[in-house]
């Protein structure tokens, strides 16, 4: 698994469980899709299927690969 931040773009790991790299804070599923995943899983042909997250506290935005 791999965490993209949206604001620097730096793949980073996770090992268990998904956090808030900034401040801790639990992701939560967004429910809407962001531009950056829609066009992952265009050029990716649809094998790839990116999950968007948002943090509970600080409302920061993550996409899970
Ligand atoms: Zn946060």
């Amino acid at each position: 698994m791999a965490l993209i931040d949206l604001d620097k773009i730096i793949v980073k790991r996770t090992i268990l469980g998904i956090r808030c790299t900034v401040c801790g804070g639990n992701l939560l599923v967004s429910e809407k899709e962001s531009a950056i995943s829609k066009l992952a899983r265009i050029i990716s042909l649809g094998i790839v299927r990116p999950k968007d997250y948002a943090c509970e506290t600080c409302k920061k935005r993550y996409i899970l690969l």
